[in-house]
Protein backbone atom coordinates (compact mmCIF):
# COMPACT_ATOMS: atom_id res chain seq x y z
CA UNK A 1 0.00 0.00 0.00
CA UNK A 2 1.42 3.43 -1.04
CA UNK A 3 1.23 6.03 2.17
CA UNK A 4 1.31 9.79 2.08
CA UNK A 5 3.46 10.31 4.45
CA UNK A 6 5.51 13.87 4.99
CA UNK A 7 8.42 13.66 6.79
CA UNK A 8 10.95 15.91 5.38
CA UNK A 9 10.87 19.57 6.48
CA UNK A 10 9.35 21.91 4.07
CA UNK A 11 7.92 19.32 2.17
CA UNK A 12 5.77 20.81 -0.62
CA UNK A 13 2.03 19.93 0.43
CA UNK A 14 -0.75 20.06 -1.78
CA UNK A 15 -4.04 18.60 -0.47
CA UNK A 16 -5.89 19.29 -3.51
CA UNK A 17 -3.72 16.81 -5.42
CA UNK A 18 -3.81 13.97 -2.52
CA UNK A 19 -7.26 11.95 -3.51
CA UNK A 20 -9.46 11.76 -0.48
CA UNK A 21 -10.77 8.44 -1.92
CA UNK A 22 -9.88 5.26 -1.78
CA UNK A 23 -7.22 3.48 -5.19
CA UNK A 24 -8.47 2.04 -7.70
CA UNK A 25 -8.80 -1.79 -7.08
CA UNK A 26 -9.46 -1.63 -3.54
CA UNK A 27 -12.39 -2.72 -2.47
CA UNK A 28 -14.23 -3.07 0.94
CA UNK A 29 -14.30 -6.66 1.37
CA UNK A 30 -9.87 -6.56 0.60
CA UNK A 31 -9.68 -3.64 3.36
CA UNK A 32 -11.11 -5.86 5.72
CA UNK A 33 -8.82 -8.91 5.61
CA UNK A 34 -6.05 -6.40 5.41
CA UNK A 35 -7.24 -4.85 8.72
CA UNK A 36 -8.13 -8.10 10.25
CA UNK A 37 -4.52 -9.46 10.06
CA UNK A 38 -3.15 -5.76 11.13
CA UNK A 39 -5.02 -5.71 13.88
CA UNK A 40 -3.82 -9.00 14.99
CA UNK A 41 0.25 -7.70 14.69
CA UNK A 42 -1.11 -4.18 16.53
CA UNK A 43 -2.39 -5.97 19.58
CA UNK A 44 0.90 -8.30 19.84
CA UNK A 45 3.03 -5.25 18.94
CA UNK A 46 1.60 -3.28 21.73
CA UNK A 47 1.59 -5.76 24.19
CA UNK A 48 5.53 -6.28 23.21
CA UNK A 49 6.41 -2.69 23.74
CA UNK A 50 4.26 -2.49 27.20
CA UNK A 51 5.93 -5.39 28.46
CA UNK A 52 9.42 -3.67 27.36
CA UNK A 53 8.73 -0.21 28.22
CA UNK A 54 11.21 1.41 25.93
CA UNK A 55 9.61 3.00 23.88
CA UNK A 56 5.68 4.53 23.51
CA UNK A 57 3.25 5.43 21.02
CA UNK A 58 1.74 9.12 20.36
CA UNK A 59 -0.74 9.28 17.44
CA UNK A 60 -1.83 12.85 16.22
CA UNK A 61 -5.35 12.62 14.87
CA UNK A 62 -6.08 16.09 13.04
CA UNK A 63 -8.78 16.41 10.37
CA UNK A 64 -11.91 18.95 9.90
CA UNK A 65 -15.31 18.46 11.46
CA UNK A 66 -16.97 15.20 10.75
CA UNK A 67 -13.56 13.91 8.73
CA UNK A 68 -13.92 11.23 11.05
CA UNK A 69 -11.42 11.10 13.92
CA UNK A 70 -13.69 9.47 16.68
CA UNK A 71 -14.16 6.86 14.29
CA UNK A 72 -10.43 6.52 13.64
CA UNK A 73 -10.01 6.36 17.18
CA UNK A 74 -12.91 3.26 17.65
CA UNK A 75 -11.04 1.16 14.73
CA UNK A 76 -7.70 2.02 16.27
CA UNK A 77 -8.16 1.46 19.68
CA UNK A 78 -10.42 -1.30 18.72
CA UNK A 79 -7.71 -3.66 17.93
CA UNK A 80 -5.63 -2.26 21.60
CA UNK A 81 -5.81 -3.78 24.89
CA UNK A 82 -7.08 -0.96 27.09
CA UNK A 83 -4.41 -1.38 29.70
CA UNK A 84 -1.72 0.62 27.95
CA UNK A 85 -3.82 2.92 26.30
CA UNK A 86 -5.08 6.69 26.71
CA UNK A 87 -7.15 8.71 24.42
CA UNK A 88 -7.29 13.00 25.00
CA UNK A 89 -9.81 15.26 23.34
CA UNK A 90 -8.42 19.13 22.97
CA UNK A 91 -11.18 21.50 22.54
CA UNK A 92 -11.02 25.24 23.64
CA UNK A 93 -8.57 25.93 26.10
CA UNK A 94 -10.01 26.53 29.19
CA UNK A 95 -9.47 29.81 30.92
CA UNK A 96 -6.48 27.96 33.19
CA UNK A 97 -4.75 26.79 30.37
CA UNK A 98 -4.91 29.73 28.55
CA UNK A 99 -2.91 30.92 31.18
CA UNK A 100 -0.27 28.97 30.24
CA UNK A 101 1.72 28.75 27.33
CA UNK A 102 0.40 26.32 24.35
CA UNK A 103 2.08 22.76 24.66
CA UNK A 104 1.50 23.15 28.36
CA UNK A 105 -1.82 21.18 28.41
CA UNK A 106 -0.32 18.89 25.99
CA UNK A 107 2.77 17.90 27.32
CA UNK A 108 1.17 16.20 30.45
CA UNK A 109 -0.81 14.26 28.25
CA UNK A 110 2.42 12.78 26.56
CA UNK A 111 2.32 9.01 26.60
CA UNK A 112 4.93 7.37 30.09
CA UNK A 113 7.10 4.36 27.92
CA UNK A 114 5.26 1.33 26.85
CA UNK A 115 1.89 3.13 26.77
CA UNK A 116 0.01 4.17 23.43
CA UNK A 117 -1.44 8.03 23.69
CA UNK A 118 -3.76 9.25 21.03
CA UNK A 119 -4.67 12.88 20.58
CA UNK A 120 -8.49 14.10 19.15
CA UNK A 121 -6.80 17.18 18.09
CA UNK A 122 -4.00 18.22 19.45
CA UNK A 123 -1.13 21.02 19.90
CA UNK A 124 -2.13 21.66 16.03
CA UNK A 125 -4.91 23.51 16.75
CA UNK A 126 -2.53 26.24 17.87
CA UNK A 127 -1.50 26.52 14.29
CA UNK A 128 -4.45 25.97 12.62
CA UNK A 129 -7.58 27.29 14.24
CA UNK A 130 -6.27 29.69 15.99
CA UNK A 131 -4.75 30.84 12.62
CA UNK A 132 -7.67 30.79 10.49
CA UNK A 133 -9.43 33.40 13.00
CA UNK A 134 -7.24 35.39 14.35
CA UNK A 135 -7.26 34.30 17.46
CA UNK A 136 -3.49 35.41 17.77
CA UNK A 137 -1.27 37.58 15.90
CA UNK A 138 1.05 35.55 13.06
CA UNK A 139 4.31 36.86 15.14
CA UNK A 140 3.07 34.57 17.63
CA UNK A 141 1.70 31.47 15.60
CA UNK A 142 4.11 31.32 13.38
CA UNK A 143 6.58 30.92 16.17
CA UNK A 144 4.84 27.76 17.14
CA UNK A 145 6.37 25.61 14.00
CA UNK A 146 9.37 25.89 16.22
CA UNK A 147 8.18 24.99 18.96
CA UNK A 148 6.05 22.24 18.04
CA UNK A 149 9.54 20.75 15.76
CA UNK A 150 11.31 20.47 19.45
CA UNK A 151 8.47 19.48 21.59
CA UNK A 152 8.37 16.80 18.92
CA UNK A 153 12.03 16.15 18.76
CA UNK A 154 11.88 16.38 23.02
CA UNK A 155 8.90 13.37 22.43
CA UNK A 156 11.04 11.66 20.71
CA UNK A 157 14.92 11.54 21.89
CA UNK A 158 12.65 10.25 25.28
CA UNK A 159 11.45 7.17 23.15
CA UNK A 160 8.72 8.30 21.67
CA UNK A 161 7.40 7.59 18.69
CA UNK A 162 5.68 10.21 17.03
CA UNK A 163 3.08 9.68 14.26
CA UNK A 164 0.51 12.62 12.80
CA UNK A 165 -2.31 12.02 10.33
CA UNK A 166 -4.45 14.08 8.79
CA UNK A 167 -7.84 12.67 8.21
CA UNK A 168 -8.58 14.07 4.46
CA UNK A 169 -12.10 14.16 3.28
CA UNK A 170 -13.47 16.32 0.06
CA UNK A 171 -15.92 18.90 0.19
CA UNK A 172 -18.51 17.51 -0.82
CA UNK A 173 -17.86 14.55 1.53
CA UNK A 174 -18.28 16.52 4.30
CA UNK A 175 -21.45 18.24 3.13
CA UNK A 176 -22.87 14.98 2.47
CA UNK A 177 -21.61 13.58 6.30
CA UNK A 178 -23.05 16.71 8.15
CA UNK A 179 -26.58 16.54 6.59
CA UNK A 180 -26.12 12.86 7.20
CA UNK A 181 -26.22 13.73 10.98
CA UNK A 182 -29.67 15.66 10.84
CA UNK A 183 -31.40 12.43 9.55
CA UNK A 184 -31.43 10.13 12.88
CA UNK A 185 -31.15 11.24 16.30
CA UNK A 186 -28.29 8.28 16.79
CA UNK A 187 -26.27 11.35 14.90
CA UNK A 188 -28.40 14.47 15.61
CA UNK A 189 -26.46 15.43 18.86
CA UNK A 190 -23.50 15.91 16.90
CA UNK A 191 -25.16 18.81 14.99
CA UNK A 192 -23.50 22.04 15.67
CA UNK A 193 -23.68 24.86 13.51
CA UNK A 194 -20.20 25.77 14.07
CA UNK A 195 -19.23 23.07 11.91
CA UNK A 196 -21.04 24.91 8.44
CA UNK A 197 -19.71 28.21 10.00
CA UNK A 198 -16.17 26.21 9.82
CA UNK A 199 -16.77 25.27 6.56
CA UNK A 200 -16.89 28.98 5.11
CA UNK A 201 -13.16 28.54 5.66
CA UNK A 202 -12.48 25.98 3.88
CA UNK A 203 -9.73 27.07 1.82
CA UNK A 204 -8.00 29.09 4.67
CA UNK A 205 -7.73 25.84 6.61
CA UNK A 206 -6.44 24.02 3.23
CA UNK A 207 -3.56 26.72 3.50
CA UNK A 208 -3.14 26.06 7.19
CA UNK A 209 -2.75 22.32 7.74
CA UNK A 210 -0.60 22.87 4.44
CA UNK A 211 1.55 25.06 6.12
CA UNK A 212 1.77 22.96 9.18
CA UNK A 213 2.19 19.42 7.52
CA UNK A 214 4.93 21.09 5.52
CA UNK A 215 6.78 22.57 8.74
CA UNK A 216 6.72 20.33 11.37
CA UNK A 217 7.09 17.16 8.76
CA UNK A 218 10.41 15.15 10.48
CA UNK A 219 11.34 11.98 9.58
CA UNK A 220 10.35 11.12 13.38
CA UNK A 221 7.37 12.68 13.56
CA UNK A 222 5.84 12.10 9.94
CA UNK A 223 2.34 13.49 8.88
CA UNK A 224 0.20 10.74 6.73
CA UNK A 225 -2.62 12.16 4.81
CA UNK A 226 -5.30 9.32 4.94
CA UNK A 227 -7.49 9.36 2.55
CA UNK A 228 -10.83 9.54 4.23
CA UNK A 229 -13.87 9.57 1.97
CA UNK A 230 -14.35 6.10 2.85
CA UNK A 231 -14.58 5.15 6.31
CA UNK A 232 -13.18 1.82 5.99
CA UNK A 233 -10.05 2.70 4.03
CA UNK A 234 -9.44 5.54 6.32
CA UNK A 235 -9.01 2.82 9.12
CA UNK A 236 -6.91 0.86 6.97
CA UNK A 237 -4.51 3.69 6.20
CA UNK A 238 -4.03 4.69 10.12
CA UNK A 239 -3.82 0.86 11.25
CA UNK A 240 -1.11 -0.50 8.51
CA UNK A 241 0.54 2.89 9.01
CA UNK A 242 1.12 2.48 12.52
CA UNK A 243 1.94 -1.34 12.39
CA UNK A 244 5.22 -0.03 9.97
CA UNK A 245 6.57 2.16 12.59
CA UNK A 246 5.97 -0.48 15.27
CA UNK A 247 7.47 -3.05 13.57
CA UNK A 248 10.86 -1.42 12.89
CA UNK A 249 11.05 -1.79 16.85
CA UNK A 250 9.85 -4.62 17.69
CA UNK A 251 13.33 -6.74 17.19
CA UNK A 252 14.45 -4.32 20.58
CA UNK A 253 11.90 -5.33 22.02
CA UNK A 254 11.84 -8.77 21.82
CA UNK A 255 15.10 -8.88 23.23
CA UNK A 256 14.50 -6.14 25.89
CA UNK A 257 11.74 -8.89 26.58
CA UNK A 258 14.23 -12.09 26.61
CA UNK A 259 16.80 -10.04 28.97
CA UNK A 260 13.66 -9.14 31.72
CA UNK A 261 12.98 -12.39 31.45
CA UNK A 262 16.70 -13.66 31.86
CA UNK A 263 16.76 -11.49 35.22
CA UNK A 264 13.56 -12.57 36.31
CA UNK A 265 14.45 -16.24 36.29
CA UNK A 266 17.83 -15.56 37.43
CA UNK A 267 16.53 -13.50 40.28
CA UNK A 268 13.70 -16.80 41.20
CA UNK A 269 16.53 -19.25 40.87
CA UNK A 270 18.68 -17.28 43.69
CA UNK A 271 15.67 -16.89 45.95
CA UNK A 272 15.01 -20.44 45.71
CA UNK A 273 18.46 -21.85 46.16
CA UNK A 274 18.40 -19.51 49.59
CA UNK A 275 14.94 -20.72 50.57
CA UNK A 276 16.73 -24.15 49.87
CA UNK A 277 19.99 -23.58 51.97
CA UNK A 278 17.98 -22.42 54.77
CA UNK A 279 16.13 -25.25 55.23
CA UNK A 280 19.27 -26.97 55.40
CA UNK A 281 20.41 -25.37 57.54
CA UNK A 282 17.14 -25.46 59.30
CA UNK A 283 17.38 -29.39 59.29
CA UNK A 284 20.79 -29.95 59.90
CA UNK A 285 20.83 -27.60 63.61
CA UNK A 286 20.56 -30.00 66.50
CA UNK A 287 16.69 -29.31 68.06
CA UNK A 288 17.03 -27.23 71.38
CA UNK A 289 16.90 -29.59 74.31
CA UNK A 290 13.03 -29.82 75.68
CA UNK A 291 12.19 -27.68 78.19
CA UNK A 292 11.39 -30.03 81.44
CA UNK A 293 9.11 -28.52 83.97
P1 LIG B 1 -14.70 17.45 17.30
O1 LIG B 1 -15.05 18.42 16.22
O2 LIG B 1 -13.19 17.30 17.47
O3 LIG B 1 -15.42 16.15 17.21
P2 LIG B 1 -16.46 18.74 19.17
O4 LIG B 1 -17.18 19.39 18.06
O5 LIG B 1 -17.18 17.74 20.00
O6 LIG B 1 -15.08 18.10 18.69
P3 LIG B 1 -14.90 19.90 21.27
O7 LIG B 1 -14.11 18.65 21.38
O8 LIG B 1 -15.55 20.40 22.50
O9 LIG B 1 -15.95 19.91 20.11
O10 LIG B 1 -13.90 21.05 20.77
C1 LIG B 1 -13.37 21.06 19.51
C2 LIG B 1 -13.24 22.50 19.11
O11 LIG B 1 -12.22 23.11 19.91
C3 LIG B 1 -12.86 22.67 17.65
O12 LIG B 1 -13.70 23.60 17.05
C4 LIG B 1 -11.45 23.19 17.75
O13 LIG B 1 -11.09 24.02 16.70
C5 LIG B 1 -11.45 23.93 19.07
N1 LIG B 1 -10.09 24.06 19.62
C6 LIG B 1 -9.25 23.07 19.91
N2 LIG B 1 -8.07 23.57 20.31
C7 LIG B 1 -8.17 24.90 20.27
C8 LIG B 1 -7.29 25.96 20.56
N3 LIG B 1 -6.06 25.73 20.98
N4 LIG B 1 -7.74 27.21 20.43
C9 LIG B 1 -9.01 27.45 20.01
N5 LIG B 1 -9.89 26.50 19.72
C10 LIG B 1 -9.48 25.23 19.83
Amino acid sequence: MTLNVFDKPGAKVRLDDIPAEPPKGMTREKAAKRFAALEKELFELQDAMFGAKVNSVLVVLQGRDSAGKDGAIKHVVGCLNPRGVIVTSFGVPTPEERQHDFLWRVHRHAPRAGEFSIFNRSHYEDVLVVRVHGLAPPAVWSERFGHIRDFEELLTEHGTIVLKYFLHISKKEQEERLLEREESPATAWKLNPGDWKEREHWDDYTAAYEDAISKTAAKHAPWTVVPANAKWYRNLVIAESIVEALRKRRKDWDETLVAMGKAGREGLEAYRAQRAASAKERKAKPAPPRRTR
